[in-house]
């Protein structure tokens, strides 16, 4: 029988304190909404429970009455995992276990519960000069365990990795309430399948992250950062081939920008004064890291082996603080800036990194053929062939109208382009609501069918995000 949402928030309140959970619409307002403001609809309650074991009661509660449970982190997910799909679910946030429970330097690792900001995860690792080396905008906002379960990337995956590199061991509550126990700083553990991998990027679809072990690194002792002037993708791509021979893992970041990116912030009065070293079809933003010890100059000579190369046409290098922060705001500022210029198509989308510049001219080819005017504005992270190929609307037309008529076909032609270069259609935002009638037309069906019976026998009843990635309604 299923329960009306009195029953349920009574029933949770008597689970974990009236204080802790929420049913009226107005209470939950914030757990509600989500970044793109696509996703609308209620819940039936929101409960933040305040320790691992609540956790473990609230799914043991759930797996018998058969409620569905939506984990939430800081609620900064793209793609609408993070909030309800029919409007009877509970969300289950995670904002109240938010302890650093230890950090073990010699093992490299700090085991971190899941509502831990990110932002207070770096300031714990920088107190023992390490670092946690997941950065990307929501750091403010996006908590350890929704981090993990989007497996996000950032600007920092070419050298260290993606939220899955980054992750040791995690202890999670399974569907019916039972703690699995992994958390761990082992460099090998080959005692069968790999657990952490399944939890990590299941954007909660099969267990609720409580804790995770997590790398940390040595802390560099300064940064080399650049902007140069490219021609092109085409241009970035032997660049990028360049610095990686020179620099390898300490190259961190190679970002591209295009100049409408540049001009946008300009006009909005986003940036205090141009970072770059003139105007230029595109900029590349790059940075290396120093460890103590380490010889300085190091990009300088290679940007200059560019140069000599014909690779690019000029560059700029960041020589304080204020200016590095430029550069990186003029990057991060990319999708908020968007925003400012009306509606938008975004597509987060991966191809090998030699087919970006393919990717790049194909994509904005066809999106101009099917929209004139249209402005592509393809940006971010060419290092992991990882561009948010996203695209303004002309400028005069009407927002509303631009997205009825262009969105699904330009998602279309898009997508086509990207598989036929053997992409994904999700580099790092994931499936959630968004893509997941996509996920089943393009992934591998055998891999769907083992998507399936995984989820089955770990949640037989559905309850943990229903519908969520992998389609489990009618
Ligand atoms: C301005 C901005 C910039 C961004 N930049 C990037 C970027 O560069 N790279 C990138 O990858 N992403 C980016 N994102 C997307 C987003 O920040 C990430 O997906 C982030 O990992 C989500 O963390 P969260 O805590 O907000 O999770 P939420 O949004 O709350 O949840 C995300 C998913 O994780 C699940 N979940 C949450 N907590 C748990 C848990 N404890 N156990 C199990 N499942 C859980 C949810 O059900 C949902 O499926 C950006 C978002 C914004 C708004």
């Amino acid at each position: 029988m299923t329960l009306a949402a009195s029953a349920i928030v009574a029933q949770l309140s008597s689970l974990i304190g009236e204080a802790a959970v929420m049913g009226a619409p107005e209470q939950m307002g914030n757990y509600l909404k989500e970044p793109r403001k696509r996703f609308h609809t209620g819940a039936a309650a929101v409960a933040l429970p305040g320790s691992v074991a609540q956790v473990q009661a609230i799914l043991a509660w759930a797996h018998e009455h058969r409620v569905g449970i939506i984990p939430q982190g800081g609620n900064t997910g793209l793609v609408g995992a993070q909030v309800p799909l029919r409007g009877d679910e509970v969300i289950v946030s995670l904002a109240r276990l938010d302890r650093i429970r230890a950090i073990d330097t010699a093992a490299g690792a700090m085991t971190a519960e899941a509502g831990v900001i990110l932002e207070n995860a770096h300031k714990a690792a920088e107190a023992e000069n390490t670092i946690f080396p997941l950065w990307l905008a929501s750091q403010g906002s996006a908590r350890i365990g929704g981090l993990l379960s989007s497996n996000a990337g950032g600007v920092n995956v070419l050298a260290y990795g993606n939220a899955r590199e980054l992750t040791m061991g995690v202890e999670a509550v399974l569907a019916d309430g039972r703690l699995y126990q992994g958390l761990n700083s082992l460099k090998k553990d080959n005692t069968g399948y790999d657990l952490r991998d399944l939890l990590v990027g299941a954007e909660g679809t099969l267990g609720i992250i409580t804790a995770a072990t997590l790398k940390l690194f040595p802390k560099p002792e300064d940064y080399e950062t650049c902007l140069v002037n490219i021609s092109g993708p085409d241009a970035a791509l032997p660049l990028f081939e360049l610095l990686r021979a020179r620099i390898g893992a300490r190259l961190n970041a190679f970002e591209i920008v295009p100049h409408i990116g540049l001009d946008m912030q300009l006009r909005h009065g986003m940036l205090d004064r141009d970072p770059t070293a003139g105007p230029s079809p595109w900029y590349g933003l790059i940075e290396v890291s120093r460890m103590a010890g380490g010889t300085p100059g190091v990009l300088q000579s290679a940007i200059e082996a560019g140069f000599a190369q014909g690779l690019l046409d000029n560059a700029v290098f960041a020589e304080s603080l204020a200016d590095r922060t430029r550069m990186w705001a003029f990057r991060e500022q990319m999708s908020e800036v968007q925003s400012k210029e009306g509606a938008s198509v975004k597509h987060d989308v991966s191809v090998p990194i030699a087919a970006v510049p393919a990717l790049i001219a194909r994509g904005t080819a066809a999106a101009e053929r099917l929209v004139p005017g249209i402005r592509a504005v393809p940006f971010g992270h060419m290092g992991d062939g990882n561009i948010h190929f996203n695209f303004s609307q002309p400028v005069g037309a009407e927002p509303k109208a631009f997205m009825a008529e262009n969105d699904e076909k330009l998602h279309e032609a898009i997508y086509e382009i990207v598989l036929d270069l053997s992409g994904s259609v999700s580099a790092e935002h994931g499936i959630g609501q968004l893509k997941r009638e996509l996920l089943v037309q393009v992934k591998d069906p055998v891999a769907i069918e083992m998507m399936r019976a995984i989820k089955t026998a770990l949640d037989p009843r559905g309850i943990l995000n229903p519908g969520k990635m992998l389609r489990t309604d009618p």
